[in-house]
């Protein structure tokens, strides 16, 4: 028999019904399976017992579960953070990061083996570009981290040290943020087939309020994410408030310039009347003065925004220091006096490289 040529992780619950249909089966079977795998996180074809025999055969020849297996994973000192080094079919591997916080656990998923958009102070963008991630591969990383979360990851150590956290028996993975390695907007379509089948109510059913995408400000994606009315929430990389400043961290805003951007973000805005959550990585001495704050102001003041200030994380290929909390704080009071809305994020999985910028993988040899 050859190998199943579809992996069920690239496959909406429309397009398993669908397959059900094309071999003669009714799409109570398929819905069924669909549940199975993501109410119940169920990979092996023997557990699903109530699926008849004749469709249980014929999907176990068509589909297979491409789960992703860890390479490498480590924990923070805190207790907080996981990082996991995930391989790919292809022996490239990417980082995915669970991270927990008072209530809530949140999973930090890639879109890309690498980054082409190269801001300077990111160690993905440091790697440079090797390829997009299938739909089935960002899903699996979501899968990934749900199972560490229930407690039924392959991994038995992990699963027990899971088992007996207080936290573990009945958690699912409930938010998700796709900042991890990638522009989710360069791999659009993948990204938000993989959202699609995340969100589906009856699957693993993550709210769309839930979950946060992030982008460096690719404007043809930003508004077709507008125009398509895609239920989750926008985090733009700014960076810099001028085109000039924001060219030296960004190098992409040559291509898409802070004009256009902030007429694109206008346009989401508008259309879909969410706000929008800019991201600042404040870097001492460079983009942290008094001065660059009265200029996010005055390019941000009126819209429905919200800024989050992220203190530089350190990586090898970028030569700055993260601001400190005084200066951090002085950001935010200006911002305030414009009427913006700011957090200044909590410096989380640092000691592992596993906070915002930091996440890269050799190059497979
Ligand atoms: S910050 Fe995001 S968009 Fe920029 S290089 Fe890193 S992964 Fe790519």
């Amino acid at each position: 028999m050859s190998a199943p040529s579809l992996n069920f992780y690239d496959l909406t619950r429309d397009e398993l019904l669908a397959l059900a249909s094309r071999w003669g089966f009714p799409g109570v079977h398929a819905a069924r399976l669909w549940s199975y795998v993501y109410l119940e996180g169920m990979e092996a074809w023997t557990e699903m017992a109530e699926l008849p025999a004749r469709y249980r055969g014929k999907a176990e020849a068509e589909l297979a579960f491409h789960r992703l297996d860890t390479a490498d994973e480590k924990h923070s000192s805190d207790g907080f953070t996981r990082k996991y080094l995930l391989a790919l079919a292809d022996h490239r591997q990417i980082e995915t990061v669970l991270m927990r916080y008072t209530g809530r656990v949140t999973a930090c998923i890639s879109s890309q083996v690498g980054c082409a958009m190269g801001c300077v102070f990111c160690a993905t963008g440091q790697m440079g570009f090797m390829r997009h991630l299938t739909t089935g591969e960002i899903v699996a990383q979501a899968m990934h981290i749900d199972a560490v979360l229930r407690g039924t990851h392959a991994d038995a150590a992990l699963a027990q040290a899971d088992a007996s956290s207080p936290h573990a028996r009945h958690e699912r993975l409930r938010n998700l943020v796709l900042m991890g390695m990638g522009e989710p907007l360069h791999n659009y379509d993948s990204v938000m087939k993989a959202i699609d089948i995340l969100r589906d109510p009856s699957g693993l059913s993550i709210a769309g309020k839930r979950i946060t995408l992030s982008t460096v400000g690719v404007i043809p994606g930003i508004i077709r994410l507008a125009d398509e009315s895609r239920p989750f929430h926008l985090a733009v990389s700014l960076h810099g408030a001028t085109q000039a400043e924001r060219e030296m961290l960004v190098p992409v805003a040559k291509k898409w310039p802070l004009d256009a951007l902030m007429d694109a973000c206008r346009y989401y805005i508008a259309k879909q009347q969410r706000r929008i959550f800019y991201e600042w990585t404040l870097i001492e001495g460079k983009n942290d003065s008094a001065e660059n704050a009265h200029a996010v102001g005055r390019l941000l003041q009126g819209q429905l925004a919200q800024v989050n200030l992220i203190p530089l994380n350190p990586t090898a290929g970028f030569d700055g220091e993260p601001t400190g909390r005084d200066a951090a704080k002085r950001f935010q009071q200006i911002l305030a006096d414009y009427g913006l809305p700011s957090t200044v994020r909590q410096r989380r999985g640092i000691d592992i490289a596993a906070g915002c910028g930091q996440l890269a993988v050799a190059k497979p040899r």
